[in-house]
């Protein structure tokens, strides 16, 4: 397909940037001939260690046993907060934007360095200790970088279930960590409308007989229920805490935090990630990547919730001193404007987001972005699925004024940080491609039954080296983290997503293994399909599955959304099948087209496929866990639908 069009490198970003292609080559040969040295070196230059570790790497992948620094001590909020107070402890570190855009809130390191000790304080009061476990289920408020770093100040591990879940779902992650203190706001602002938090906890919390404390934060300040003993005011409790807090010390392996992932493919895992290789990693890629630079304003429009809220709205723009925006609402409320007017109100300089928030905003037309200013953007960036060629080209056409380098970054919950990904200043640009491996990074694509597949290859993607930002283990199932990642391609990582290597070197995610199509005996890739429905002007969106088909083993089922306001008809079809027998082939056209009004997602945006095969299976009786999913109603919409052969 556009695999044709390239971008060359942008001059002045290259001019300035940290890495420039030059230097990527270099450091990147490096990383991989000399990994240990490499890591050293980066480990020393990025964060501050309270004791120096005896060993850089110990690893047996067949095992799932990772160990980075091993013997180093740190604590992470002295990196991301103590160590920046003498030079830039005025300096704004977090930008609060609410869902109100007449909400906003400014955070210097110094007030965010007091703010955390105090809560560190509150929370060693309730008996709260290093390796314990604590959940956090809060919108996205300025409070909650406050209490993600107190628990790190104290060793204690934080699981942050994201504040859109209902109340079984949190339930099933508090029971699943053995979290006894969990900490929630009274209730939330979403696109105008409020979120029920306490409610929901209060649900939970009568079917999790272990948790035992929970702390509220008042954010909207309405009434709600109460109950003595349990229940600690926030504000109360830090009116009296003490500013002083000693950071606890912590084994570079010593867990971090524990996240579920988003649910794409099914029951969530308790991903688990340590100290000091994650924090590096974070650091270090949201550095490189973003080509972060003194003083810029940076906003990674990600949910707490997500590993990339985690990763690249706390802990790496922190860990480098810079000033983060955080953002409690919705990409289209008061208007699908909204991110741009903060973009200009707040004068942001790099932009991360997701490929779904992209295409929703492209389908109510460009007016909405240039009536905008968007000048102090520098660099844009994007995660959460492949980013489809015509959105990829609206972004860089329309939102960055064809001034601002993409950075399509392809990462997992379990990766910690960015694996493949262009780097501004140095990655001549290929849309919907995440292009080449960040430092340390190394890929490989495998045929189904395991063979290294050499030069331009399309298959499984795997990675052959550890990384310091990877995941340690699935928190209390050990052989499940085994299971899912080491055991089926033995002695390399599986990422479960399928991609294609081109002529460059250059990756190209094709979609996730599962969901790949078997077609009279060819193997399609979800996403290119998807990718060209979606060229069409009138596609907003487009999900590809298969079925069961009585000749080609599968057929093809397309899901498509269409442009705000606009109705389907049989002759859009026709040119929809047009579309992909020009830019794939007659073997990729579509069985069945079926308009879809919304498609089925995570709370995080993506597109569940499993789902949609049930649908257009026939098999909707059973769904299988449907607790990540953002909207039911879209899928009783889509059953009700459903389209079978002639
Ligand atoms: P679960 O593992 O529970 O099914 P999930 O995989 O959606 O959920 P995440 O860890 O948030 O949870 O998502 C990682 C996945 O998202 C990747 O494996 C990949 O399929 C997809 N992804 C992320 N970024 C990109 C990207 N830039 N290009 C293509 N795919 C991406
Ligand atoms: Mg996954």
């Amino acid at each position: 397909m556009s695999d044709q069009k390239i971008y060359p490198v942008n001059p002045q970003i290259a001019a300035s940037a940290h890495i420039d292609s030059a230097n990527y080559q270099r450091l990147y040969q490096q990383s991989i001939n000399e990994p240990e040295t490499f890591w050293a070196e980066q480990a020393t230059e990025f964060l501050d260690w309270h004791k120096p570790w005896q060993e850089v790497l110990q690893y047996d992948y067949p095992k799932g046993e990772i160990h980075w620094f091993k013997g180093g001590q740190l604590n992470v909020t002295v990196n991301c907060l103590d160590r920046h107070l003498e030079k830039r402890g005025d300096q704004v570190a977090l930008i609060w934007e609410g869902d109100d855009p007449s909400h906003d809130r400014k955070l210097t390191y110094r007030d965010l360095h007091t703010q955390v000790c105090q809560f560190a304080n509150v929370l060693k009061a309730n008996g709260v200790q290093k390796g314990d476990r604590v959940c956090i289920y809060l919108p996205m408020i300025a409070e909650a970088a406050i209490v993600i770093l107190a628990c790190a100040r104290i060793g204690a591990v934080h699981s942050i279930v994201f504040g859109g879940f209902s109340a079984d779902a949190l339930r099933d992650r508090v029971i699943d960590a053995d979290c006894r203190l969990l900490i929630c706001a009274d209730e939330s602002y979403r696109g105008g409308k409020v979120v029920h938090s306490k409610l929901n906890v209060d649900k939970a919390a009568n079917q999790c007989p272990n948790l035992n404390t929970i702390i509220v934060i008042k954010h909207t300040g309405h009434d709600i229920p109460w109950t003595a003993g349990r229940d600690i005011c926030y504000h109360e409790a830090m009116q009296t805490a003490s500013t002083d807090c000693e950071p606890v010390m912590m084994d570079a392996e010593d867990p971090l935090f524990i996240l579920y992932t988003s649910g794409s493919t099914g029951q969530p895992k308790g991903v688990l990630h340590t100290t000091g290789g994650y924090l590096l990693y974070a650091a270090m890629t949201h550095k490189y990547v973003f080509d972060y630079q003194e003083g810029d304003v940076y906003w990674c429009t990600a949910d707490i919730g997500w590993i990339t809220g985690h990763s690249y709205v706390l802990y790496g723009p922190l860990c480098n001193g810079a000033t983060s925006l955080m953002f409690e609402g919705v990409p289209t409320y008061p208007h699908p404007d909204r991110f741009w007017q903060v973009i200009d109100k707040h004068q942001v300089n790099i932009f991360y987001t997701a490929p779904t928030a992209i295409r929703a905003l492209m389908a109510h037309g460009d007016d909405f972005v240039t009536r905008t200013k968007r000048s102090s953007l520098r660099i844009l960036g994007s995660v959460g699925e492949p980013i489809n060629p015509e959105a990829w080209e609206w972004y860089y056409q329309v939102v960055g004024s064809k001034r601002c380098p993409i950075v399509d970054t392809w990462w997992q919950t379990e990766t910690g940080g960015i694996l493949i990904t262009p780097l501004p200043g140095s990655t001549p640009l290929k849309p919907g491609s995440a292009t080449l491996p960040f430092f340390g990074v190394k890929p490989a694509i495998l045929d189904p039954d395991g063979n290294l597949l050499e030069g331009e290859a399309e298959g499984v993607l795997v990675l052959t080296y550890p990384w310091p930002g990877q995941a340690r283990t699935i928190y209390g199932d050990h052989a499940r983290f085994v299971d899912t990642y080491f055991a089926k391609f033995p002695g390399y990582y599986f990422a479960g997503d399928g991609a294609r290597r081109d002529a460059d070197g250059y990756y190209w995610i094709t979609g996730r293994i599962d969901d790949v199509l078997n077609v009279c005996g060819h193997r399609l890739g979800t996403a290119e399909i998807e990718s060209a429905l979606v060229l069409h002007d009138l596609v907003a969106e487009a999900a590809v599955v298969g079925f069961p088909h009585p000749i080609k083993g599968q057929g093809i089922y397309a899901y498509v959304t269409l442009n705000v306001g606009i109705e389907g008809n049989s002759s859009l079809k026709g040119e929809l099948k047009d579309l992909v027998r020009e830019e794939i082939s007659a073997i990729a056209l579509p069985d069945l087209i079926q308009w879809a009004p919304g498609l089925p997602k995570t709370r995080s945006g993506k597109i569940m496929r499993r789902i949609l095969r049930k649908i257009a299976a026939n098999e909707f009786h059973d769904l299988g866990d449907t607790s990540t999913l953002a909207d039911p109603s879209v899928v009783e919409q889509l059953i009700a639908n459903r389209l079978k052969l002639p």
